[in-house]
C-alpha cells in the first residue's frame, strides 16, 4: 500500500480562497488591511544587504532575541494593543491591564505561525485517551489537529446568544479530565469573555488539566489573559503576528506561559523542526516588537472602522454580532450564507461563508480600510 492508513484520518483545514482571475478586495482572511511598519521592512532590508551570508546559515533555533522583544512589548502594552494608551511613540497600558509580574522571555515560545505554534500544543497537552473540551463554533483548525493527532474532542454549544457556554464547557472538562481549549474573543463569532469571566472559569477549572486561551484577536477589544499567568500554572496563551501585528505573511506565532510550560512544547519543537523561524521573520518580528505604538494605532483604526460598519449592517437590516475583533458575524433574513457571499464576490469583494451546519445563514467579513468598507457597503446596497 502506498499510503499510510493514519490518512484516513485527515481532514484538512481550507483557508480563505486567494483567486487570482480579477484583483479582489479580501476581505475574507481576516488579515490586517495596513501594511508591517516601515521600520519593519527597513530593518529586514538592511538585514538583507549588510548580512546576506545569513540566508546561507541556521538562524538561532531558540529565538532568543525574539523571545525579548515579544516580553518588551507586552509588558509595554499590557498585552492589548487596543487599550494601550499611546502618545507618540510612549505606550502605557490601561490600568486595568496591567500585568502584575515581569514577563520574561522564558515565558515565550515562537513557532512558525500560531498554527504550527497551535499543533505543537496539541500535541504536548492533549491525550488521545481524553476527550478535550471546546466550542462547538471555534476555529475551525481546532478539529483538524484533534484528527491529526487522533485525540477525541467534546464540542460544546454555544449559548443562544452566540457566548461560550462556560458553565457546560466546565462541566463537561471536569468529566473528561482532558484539558479546555478556545478562542477569546471567539471566532467566528467575535464575541470575548472578560479577563474576570475567565478567571472564574480557571478558578473552577481542574489545576490538573491544560487550560488553553486563543488571543489571536485580542488586540482589537478584547481583554489579554497574559496577567493570569501569575495565579495559574496551568493556564497557556496562544497569540499570532497575523492579526494585530499586521504579519500574516511572515508566519509568527506565539505562546506566553510558565517556563516549565514553554519547554515542554520547546520539546515538541526540537523533535520535528529545530528551526521553524526563519532569519528574515525573526528580524521582521524584533522589529515589529518595537514599534508597538504603530500597530497601537493600526488596531485602534480597525476598532473604528469596525464599529461604524457594523452600525451600516444593523442599518440594512442584518443581524450583527457586536465584534471585538477584526471581523463581523452577520446575516440577513431571507438569505443563506453562501448567496451573500457570492453577490459580493460578483462586486469584486472576497467574504467568508462556512457551510457548517448552525451557521451556515452567517458570513464573517474581515474589516479592511475605510475606502474598502466603502465598496463594501455599496456591494450590499445593491444586495
Ligand atoms: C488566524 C488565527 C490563527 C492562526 O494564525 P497564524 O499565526 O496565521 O497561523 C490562530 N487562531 C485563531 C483563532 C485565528 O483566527
Amino acid at each position: 500500500m502506498l499510503i499510510s492508513e493514519r490518512m484516513n484520518g485527515l481532514n484538512p483545514y481550507v483557508p480563505g480562497e486567494q483567486p487570482k482571475d480579477r484583483p479582489y478586495i479580501k476581505l475574507n482572511a481576516n488579515e490586517n488591511p495596513y501594511p508591517p511598519s516601515k521600520k519593519v521592512i527597513k530593518a529586514v532590508n538592511k538585514f538583507i544587504k549588510k548580512n546576506p551570508e545569513k540566508l546561507g546559515l541556521y538562524p538561532d533555533p531558540d529565538s532568543i532575541e525574539l523571545h525579548e522583544e515579544i516580553a518588551d512589548m507586552l509588558n509595554k502594552t499590557g498585552g492589548c494593543l487596543c487599550r494601550a494608551k499611546v502618545s507618540g511613540k510612549s505606550i502605557e497600558p490601561a490600568a486595568e491591564d496591567k500585568i502584575p509580574f515581569t514577563v520574561t522571555k522564558d515565558m515565550i515560545y515562537t513557532g512558525n505561525g500560531s498554527d504550527e505554534v497551535l499543533s505543537f500544543v496539541f500535541y504536548a497537552f492533549f491525550s488521545s485517551n481524553k476527550k478535550f473540551v471546546m466550542p462547538e463554533h471555534t476555529y475551525s483548525f481546532y478539529p483538524v489537529y484533534a484528527g491529526f493527532y487522533n485525540i477525541p474532542m467534546d464540542r460544546i454549544p454555544l449559548k443562544k446568544d452566540w457566548t461560550l457556554d462556560t458553565e457546560s464547557m466546565l462541566s463537561h472538562a471536569s468529566e473528561n479530565a482532558g484539558g479546555i481549549i478556545f478562542a477569546n474573543p471567539n471566532a467566528p463569532t467575535g464575541l470575548g469573555l472578560t479577563r474576570n469571566q475567565v478567571r472564574e472559569m480557571l478558578q473552577k477549572a481542574s489545576k490538573d488539566e491544560i487550560f488553553i486561551v486563543d488571543e489571536a484577536y485580542c488586540d482589537f477589544g478584547g481583554e489579554s489573559c497574559i496577567p493570569l499567568l501569575a495565579e495559574f500554572s496551568n493556564l497557556v496563551i496562544v497569540r499570532t503576528f497575523s492579526k494585530s501585528l499586521c504579519g500574516a505573511g511572515m508566519r509568527l506565532g506565539f505562546i506566553v506561559s510558565n517556563p516549565e510550560l514553554i519547554n515542554t512544547v520547546t520539546t515538541v519543537k526540537n523533535s520535528v523542526n529545530h528551526f521553524p523561524l526563519d532569519a528574515v521573520s525573526q528580524v521582521a518580528g524584533k522589529e515589529a516588537c518595537r514599534d508597538a505604538a504603530y500597530y497601537c494605532d493600526c488596531a485602534k483604526k480597525v476598532a473604528e472602522t469596525r464599529d461604524d460598519f457594523y452600525n451600516f449592517l444593523v442599518q440594512k437590516g442584518f443581524y450583527a454580532i457586536p465584534s471585538q475583533t477584526n471581523f463581523i458575524f452577520a446575516k440577513k433574513e431571507g438569505f443563506a450564507g453562501e448567496q451573500i457571499y457570492r453577490k459580493i464576490k460578483e462586486e469584486g469583494i472576497l467574504i467568508r461563508h462556512f457551510k457548517t451546519p448552525g451557521i451556515d445563514d452567517f458570513v464573517r467579513i474581515t474589516v479592511g480600510t475605510p475606502e474598502q468598507m466603502a465598496k463594501l457597503k455599496e456591494a450590499i446596497n445593491k444586495l
